[in-house]
């Protein structure tokens, strides 16, 4: 029989495909339902809890079982896997632990939306955990290539821009406001899902870094979704505002 570290790669492997799988499907369901979360919240998926504990909880896995997993991962030891555990940790420690507890009069989330997000962030963090700590493998000098740098900037940028972007949204309102306004300044002044370009460009420069499918298939899942979510924003935007800025793209700068 296989070596178990080899059914071990094997089974990482096609969770990656799964995941692929789970953002493209996802993708498809999302051209006719809005993923009923934050503005597009209906009763319909579910009793609503509370934005703040719901974010918190539903992230805290992909923080949570990636540190459990290095923790006893035979390559979690050596530095570029450190470097990169390191990175993804950090997205979901501010995910978990940050991010909730800023945010402002956010709409409840549905109880099926909160458990979708909560097996996603198990999966992914399971995933990008595993395979961090005990499969990914990396030539001597992998921090000086070209490759591991550029993914690492782009991973950095991305995260600033994300965490800009959702600063700028929450501060649209005033306290006590509950209603919607037109984003200005940073990225928005290109895109409507500033926020969703950030993120997405975060997880591809992981990718980049990490050179594993598992990260890729991370990066693409969050594509297939978050395009999506940029999409059905852009789209709500024009329908509701009559001087939303006409040239706005949808989630990348002058391209889409
Ligand atoms: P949204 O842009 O829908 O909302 C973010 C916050 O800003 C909410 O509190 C929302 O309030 C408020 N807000 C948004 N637009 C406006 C506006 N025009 N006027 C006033 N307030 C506004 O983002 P999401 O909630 O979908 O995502 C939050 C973060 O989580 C993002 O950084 C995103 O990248 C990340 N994320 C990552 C995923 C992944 O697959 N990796 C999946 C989903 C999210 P309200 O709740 O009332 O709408």
């Amino acid at each position: 029989s296989p070596p178990r570290c080899c059914c071990g790669r094997r089974r990482s492997r096609l969770l990656a495909y799964g995941l692929v799988a789970l953002g493209a499907g996802s993708a498809l369901l999302l051209r006719f339902v809005p993923m009923p979360y934050g503005r597009y919240s209906s009763p319909r998926f579910g009793c609503p809890l509370p934005a703040r504990p719901a974010w918190a909880l539903q992230e805290l896995p992909s923080l949570l079982v990636p540190l459990a997993l290095a923790a006893c991962g035979a390559a979690a030891g050596r530095w570029p896997n450190r470097l990169l555990l390191g990175g993804f940790v950090l997205h979901y420690l501010h995910r978990a632990l940050i991010f909730p507890f800023l945010i402002r009069q956010g709409k409840p989330t549905p109880f099926f939306t909160f458990l979708l997000a909560l097996l996603f962030c198990v999966y992914n963090g399971y995933l990008q955990g595993r395979s961090l700590s005990n499969y990914a493998e990396y030539p001597s000098g992998w921090l000086k290539d070209p490759c591991f740098i550029a993914g690492e900037l782009r991973w950095l940028v991305g995260m600033a821009i994300n965490i800009h972007s959702d600063h700028i949204l929450r501060n649209l309102r005033k306290p006590g406001e509950t209603g919607y306004k037109i984003p200005r300044g940073g990225m928005f002044e290109y895109v409507s899902g500033a926020n969703f370009f950030g993120e997405i460009l975060e997880w591809f420069g992981f990718a980049l870094a990490c050179c594993t499918i598992e990260s890729l298939a991370f990066a693409l899942c969050t594509l297939f979704i978050l395009g999506s979510r940029a999409k059905q924003h852009h789209q709500w935007y024009l329908e509701k505002f009559e001087d939303y800025p006409k040239d706005r793209k949808i989630l990348i700068p002058f391209v889409y």
